[in-house]
């Protein structure tokens, strides 16, 4: 029997792309696939993807494992190439790259290449982690054009710090810098992160670059991707292995930081830390079972969690719960568990087995239950 499982939903990821691509205004949009996805497996997302303008990854061996499966697309390495060499190996992948510093320029200018290469030259807008500062923006689109080596005009990006916060006064100034910087060269330009394809319509420019939103997660912490019209993609489900009848007053697990205020049922489900649940989730952390939620009770340990199934628990041995998707918004159970859901999607581990859902096969349809939105619980 399959435990801990994710099903990854490719008709919702392929409806998100389509939204923001609509919400972008029919731009380009870049989907970024780096980190396995985000989880749910870069090269399943990639050929589910087939209308994707391009993708996005932050390794060449990223990249280069989707072009040995038959990735066609444009891919796009958001860091660029860290040596001369992988410079060199990007060219013959027909990889994009960024230039975001003195090195990677100086690595162009010695390379030999195979083919032509699509360089992105980065600006740093206000993120202050990478990116050529704005005096040096021209002596580098000149430096980069002169070794004669690219596919055509160098192109602009750059990346939001706080995007996510429609209060930021950051975002907008990183705006206006960008397009006072970029306007008057000829080559493309992408700016938006998710929450910029969301909020901000002004940086949407000739590409968007969408993570998080892909897959059917909000950017911002106090909305869920459903608010937006975007479909989880992701449902992380598992079985009970255990109901137990459990008395008053009695603890359950590690520590035993949790004791039962009267008579009740305790279900042991197989998930864990193990699996990339994460351990530091608290108690009241909801999972749905059988059409309610249930409150997590007690630690999460390497390979259960325990729940509080209430007095009058009807569950079985081998029923299946699920922790965050269809039923249960992600972005709650982040914020349960004081992170973003970015880090809750990537951290699942291999133990996790994967099952693929496609329209095409109308027996793995789910059918979700009316959806809890408020996420200041
Ligand atoms: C990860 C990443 C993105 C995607 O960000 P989301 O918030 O997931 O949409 C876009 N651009 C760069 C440079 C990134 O590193």
């Amino acid at each position: 029997m399959i435990t801990a499982e994710a099903v990854i939903n490719l008709s919702a990821l392929r409806d998100n792309y389509d939204l923001l691509k609509h919400k972008a205004g029919g731009k380009g949009v870049i989907a970024v696939i780096k980190g396995d996805a985000y989880g749910h497996n870069a090269l399943k997302t990639a050929k589910a993807l087939k209308q994707a303008d391009m993708f996005a990854v932050s390794r060449i061996e990223e990249a280069i494992e989707l072009r040995h499966a038959g990735i066609e697309q444009p891919i796009l390495l958001l860091e660029g190439c860290f040596c001369q060499k992988d410079l060199e190996i990007a060219a013959h992948h027909h990889l994009q790259t960024a230039i975001h510093c003195q090195e990677q320029l100086t690595d162009l200018q010695n390379a030999s290449l195979s083919a032509p290469l699509s360089v992105w030259l980065k600006l740093d807008t206000g993120m202050h982690r990478l990116g050529v500062q704005p005096y040096e923006l021209s002596d580098y689109v000149e430096q980069i054009t002169a070794t004669g080596k690219l596919a055509g005009p160098v192109g602009f990006m750059s990346h939001f710090s706080c995007a996510d916060d429609l209060n930021a006064s950051s975002t907008q100034k990183q705006i206006d810098l960008f397009l006072s910087q970029t306007s008057s060269f000829p080559g493309p330009k992408t700016l938006a992160n998710s929450a910029g394809i969301l909020f901000w319509s002004t940086s949407h420019f000739d590409f968007t670059r969408a993570g998080i939103a892909l897959y059917g997660i909000s950017p911002n912490e106090n909305e869920t991707g459903r608010q937006h019209h975007l479909r989880p993609a992701m449902t992380l489900k598992s079985r009970l292995i255990a109901v137990r009848h459990h008395k008053a007053k009695q603890p359950v697990g590690y520590g035993e930081t949790w004791t039962a205020p009267k008579d009740t049922y305790i279900g042991v489900i197989a998930m864990g830390y193990g699996d990339g649940y994460p351990r530091n989730a608290p108690e009241g952390t909801p999972v749905s079972i059988n059409g309610r939620e249930v409150p997590i009770a007690g630690r999460v340990s390497m390979d259960m969690i325990t729940v509080d199934l209430g007095p009058s628990a009807q569950d079985k041995v081998g029923d299946s719960v699920e922790f965050w998707g269809e039923n249960i918004a992600i972005e709650r159970v982040a914020k349960h568990v004081g992170t973003i859901p970015y880090e809750l999607v990537i951290k699942l581990t291999k133990r996790v087995h994967k099952r693929y859902l496609d329209h095409t096969n109308p027996v793995d349809h789910i059918n979700p239950l009316p959806h809890q939105t408020d996420l200041n619980e």
